[in-house]
């Protein structure tokens, strides 16, 4: 297992149209570790393929740290309600903004054997499903951000 380098907002791998997976060699299995431990230590609660310079349809969740998903080939299948709140991306490091999403999704992916699974969830959960899977379609959280993305430092200046 290694740490990867995760790409940053301006980095030309984040804007493409990530390819499917067709099939899952080592080098997959090792791609995912790395993704999985990549994200923990940065205490993300999502990251995809692309922002780790991988343009594959691949995502990594885990929203309490205790419940990792894998989401190859994702898809989403259906959408319901409304969130607004606020939102990061380890591709945007230190920034958040707020964005409306949808407050249920439900997701169509494939597991590590290939074989068909579906996830669904509401809150953070359907939040970060949304977000990883625009990942691997090249767009960020920063097009739909509603108003100004805010520093997550404290700004001296205000102090
Ligand atoms: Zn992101």
């Amino acid at each position: 297992m290694a740490l990867r380098k995760i790409r940053e907002l301006g980095d030309d791998c984040l804007r493409q149209v990530c390819r499917p997976v067709t099939e899952v060699t080592q080098r997959t299995l090792d791609l995912i570790e790395d993704m999985f431990e990549t994200m923990y230590e940065a205490q993300g609660v999502g990251l995809a393929a692309p922002q780790v310079g991988v343009r594959k349809r691949i995502v990594v969740i885990d929203v309490t740290g205790e419940d990792p998903i894998l989401l190859i080939n994702p898809e989403i299948v259906e959408l319901s309600g409304e969130q607004t709140g606020m939102e990061g991306c380890l591709s945007v490091p230190g920034k958040s903004g707020q964005v409306t999403r949808a407050n249920y999704a439900k997701v169509k992916a494939f597991d590590q054997n290939l074989e068909p699974i579906e996830v669904e969830g509401t809150e953070l959960l359907a939040r970060a499903l949304q977000h990883e899977i625009d990942h691997l379609d090249g767009k960020m959280y920063v097009d739909i951000v509603e108003g100004n993305l805010v520093s997550n430092e404290p700004d001296e200046d205000e102090e």
